[in-house]
């Protein structure tokens, strides 16, 4: 596995030392141990970190070629290709994703990742003459600059290149300031990006806390924003960057639903319904944590429902047949465990799960809870773990009115044998 323990940070194409002695101490979800540390960076490594971005725009990766980006590119998806195991294992011991979960939905999405924009960059028309209102107008893409991605813990290499390659792609330079949960991921990409000669300044990386990323987020030579974390967080970036006018994007939590209709299948979507809806641990922001089942088949849908969960294998998520490993902190369990207790005092039944495993480490149980109603705590708030609800709908309408019927918009699933029922 890669290193653990890091001494410098990846600013301007090289381990540079930080400004500061402050650390981040890396602690395993399953030994709730010590598994690495590294420079927490402050405030000046920020500002050297954007420094660098700045002359790499201004230099020769300004103007450079969307050909000569997608080479960069490309070299780098060859390198995750070459790393994969490697990089699985990293994040299994890292965020506690299951080892199966860490290749597919952690590292095989981030190479997906790579190979689309290296794709896009080499077809995107760059410079295209449209018809304007005086004539033929020139329309010529431009890269928006220096740009800050904020990464949070859960899906920290994917989401990390969901900004990274965009950037790489259109020319602009970037910040990343990963979550301090998941820095030893975040070193690993810093030494690929070394490693594949991704010229220097365009892509700079400063694992640390709030404070300092919102030291990032309002620094004057910034000219973008992208995150991707919970609502709370969103809302104070996006304030400031309104204040700022600052472009900003923002990707935010869910409480995604998934639609039983009456004729499905249901020996047959189980496993998929159940890997959509715990996977990572239930740490996805598009999880299917929210089950609709209709009326008439409500008691056989929780029935199901219970006996895939209670066969979930709870363990080791360094194991390729674990589906459930611990969650990323005391404080995340904490968090779950009081919105099923939440569940438990308004009446909810929870039918399998609940409690902890006698395990080491930050792990819940797989958790069923049915009998809840639409306006519930559960149902309304993103729980982060692996607890699954489920709500009895009488007709269609309420399905999708229930789907539809929280502050969140992300994912969401409809379960059929009728694919006109589907698209419905
Ligand atoms: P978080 O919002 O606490 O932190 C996310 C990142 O933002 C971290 O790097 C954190 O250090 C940083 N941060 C927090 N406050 C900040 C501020 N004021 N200024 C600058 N940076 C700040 O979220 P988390 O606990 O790391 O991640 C879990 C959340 O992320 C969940 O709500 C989940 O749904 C969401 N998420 C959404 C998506 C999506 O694509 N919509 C994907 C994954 C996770």
């Amino acid at each position: 596995m890669s290193d653990l323990h890091h001494d410098h940070l990846y600013i301007g194409g090289n381990w540079v030392a930080p400004a500061t002695d402050g650390r981040i101490s890396v602690i395993s979800p399953m030994t709730e141990q010590e598994l690495g540390s590294t420079p927490e960076g402050a405030p000046a490594d920020i500002d050297a970190a954007v420094t660098a971005a700045r002359g790499a725009l201004d230099g020769d990766w300004g103007r450079s070629t969307a050909a000569e980006r997608a080479d960069v590119i490309d070299r780098l998806y060859a390198l995750f290709l070459e790393r994969s195991d490697d990089l699985a294992n990293l994040i299994t011991a890292e965020v506690g994703s299951p080892l199966l979960f860490s290749h597919f939905g952690q590292v095989g999405a981030t190479g997906m990742a790579l190979d689309y924009f290296a794709k896009l960059t080499r077809s995107f028309a760059f410079e295209e003459v449209r018809d304007g209102m005086m004539g033929p107008a020139l329309v010529r893409h431009e890269p928006v600059g220096v740009c800050a991605g904020i990464v949070p813990w859960n899906v920290p290499l994917f989401i990390s290149m969901l900004k990274l390659a965009p950037a790489l792609a259109s020319g602009s330079t970037i910040v990343l300031k990963p979550a301090p949960e998941t820095p030893l991921s975040a070193n690993a990409l810093a030494q690929m990006c070394i490693d594949a000669g991704v010229p220097d300044g365009v892509v700079n990386i400063v694992p640390a806390g709030r404070e300092t990323g919102q030291h990032l987020v309002t620094h004057p030579d910034v000219d973008k924003v992208s995150f991707t974390g919970s609502t709370a967080a969103g809302r104070k970036i996006g304030a400031a960057c309104g204040e700022l006018l600052r472009r900003c994007t923002l990707e935010l939590g869910g409480k995604s639903a998934a639609i039983i209709c009456d004729d499905a299948d249901l020996d047959a979507i189980m496993p998929e319904l159940i890997a959509a809806s715990t996977m990572n641990n239930g740490q996805a922001c598009g999880a299917q944590t929210r089950i609709l089942a209709t009326r008439s088949r409500y008691d056989e849908v929780v029935e199901a429902l219970t006996e895939a969960v209670a066969a979930i294998p709870v363990g080791d998520p360094a194991n390729m047949e674990t589906g459930c490993g611990p969650l990323i902190a005391e404080r995340q369990r904490e968090r779950v465990e009081g919105y099923i207790q939440a569940g438990r005092d308004e009446g909810a039944r929870v039918t399998t799960g609940g409690g902890r495993p006698e395990l080491p480490g930050y792990y819940v149980e797989p958790t069923v809870i049915a009998n809840l109603e639409q306006g519930d705590e559960l149902i309304q708030d993103e729980i982060f773990g692996p607890a699954i609800t489920v709500q009895r709908f009488s007709d269609e309408a309420k399905a999708i009115e229930w789907a539809n019927g929280t502050k969140y918009g992300l994912a969401a699933s409809v379960w059929t044998r009728d694919i006109g029922r589907a698209l419905r």
